[in-house]
């Protein structure tokens, strides 16, 4: 193995890079705005499901001013599909709170990046190296994995001593002169060279400097501990009929999935069939007593720390007059109209049903 020199390292990292580099619409012109959503979008999220996505963002909201100004209903909509909706919240609050504070300058330096919502070290380095060339490293999850193979690190990846070794590492790298071309190189090998699974060491640029490599490691690091097993909910979920229109709820801004819309229900508890947990559930959320007529399926759905199974029924009300209880907000709509509305993953599959059923 060759001793590693700063240098000769960069040289051959971006030279790799210059051949190698994907298109993407945020490489093109990157200004500040267009890398803070595309990093914002990628993260936990394929280069590829982001694409359309971004295109259709920055149609809709050019710039910080637009999104500042949106409901947040829209964005939802805009980012209906692509999971983990705390990111387009946190997105639009920072929006406001740029407009406001700063009349719509976005930050020039790291640290004030962080100060946003939503905003790591990882997305502020990305954001002011790729923008300004800044030198600043920007260590993600393919950034460690490139990293603890090409150093040999044993230990467990995920705890904040090995973070800020591999952080301190990149930092003595980068390449002064390119660093946000420094930062996504590294992160595009990790995507395309150095994967989770058999990495392509063949055809790896740093290959000579790899310890994991010369060692045969690669499939033992990055080492993570084991994960517990995820817990699994049923939930209930109710298609309350009232001739042609169906009744549908808004999510608090406080939980999990804020302000999406839903199909009212909730958690089974334990000793309840799931019919009793459809009418407790809506008896509080909406104030009505239901019948259930039937069942629609069940559809099973994975959260990033938990999984369920949403059971569907079909209800008709019997008693009361819904209103939100402890819901955002309700609407009586008809199926065409379901698409005007953000819902969560699962959700969406009811309203294709509901839409194919028509
Ligand atoms: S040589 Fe293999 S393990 Fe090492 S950095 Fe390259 S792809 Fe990853």
């Amino acid at each position: 193995m060759e001793s590693l020199t700063p240098p000769a390292f960069r040289r051959a990292l971006l030279r790799w890079f210059d051949r190698s580099r994907r298109a993407m619409p945020w490489r093109d012109d990157p200004q500040p705005y267009k890398v803070w959503i595309s990093e914002v979008m990628l993260q936990q999220t394929q280069v590829a499901t982001v694409r359309p996505y971004f295109n259709r963002f920055l149609d809709r909201f050019p710039d910080v001013a637009a999104l500042a100004s949106a409901d947040l209903q829209d964005v939802l909509t805009i980012w209906q599909g692509l999971g983990y909706y705390s990111r387009a919240r946190s997105l639009h609050r920072a929006a406001r709170h740029l407009m406001t504070e700063r009349n719509g300058e976005l930050p020039r330096r790291a640290e004030e990046w962080e100060q946003l919502p939503g905003i790591g070290p990882y997305a502020a380095g990305a954001i002011v190296s790729i923008s300004f060339g800044d030198v600043v490293p920007a260590v993600d999850g393919n950034v460690i994995r490139v990293f603890t193979r090409l150093l040999g690190i044993r230990a467990d990846s995920t705890t904040p001593t090995v973070r800020r070794e591999l952080t301190d590492c990149v930092a003595g790298l980068i390449a002064p002169r390119r660093a946000g071309d420094f930062n996504q190189a590294v992160m595009e090998l990790g995507a395309l060279v150095c994967k989770p699974r058999n990495p392509a060491c063949e055809a790896c640029p740093l290959q000579r400097w790899c310890v994991a490599h010369a060692k045969g490691l690669t499939a033992a690091i990055p080492h993570r501990p084991r994960r517990k097993p995820v817990p699994h909910m049923d939930v209930a979920a109710c298609v309350i009929r009232r001739g042609p229109k169906i009744l549908i709820a808004r999510r608090r801004p406080d939980q999990m999935l804020g302000g999406l819309w839903e199909f009212p229900g909730g958690k089974q508890e334990p000793g309840e069939t799931l019919e009793q947990t459809a009418g407790r559930e809506i008896d509080e959320e909406i104030g009505i007593t239901i019948r259930v007529r039937s069942k629609l399926g069940a559809i099973p759905h994975a959260f990033s720390h938990f999984k369920m199974t949403l059971h569907v029924f079909d209800c008709t009300p019997v008693r009361g007059r819904a209103r939100a209880v402890t819901v955002d907000a309700i609407r009586w709509v008809t199926v065409s109209e379901l698409r005007d509305y953000p819902f969560p993953a699962a959700d969406l599959k009811i309203v294709e049903w509901l839409e194919d059923a028509r």
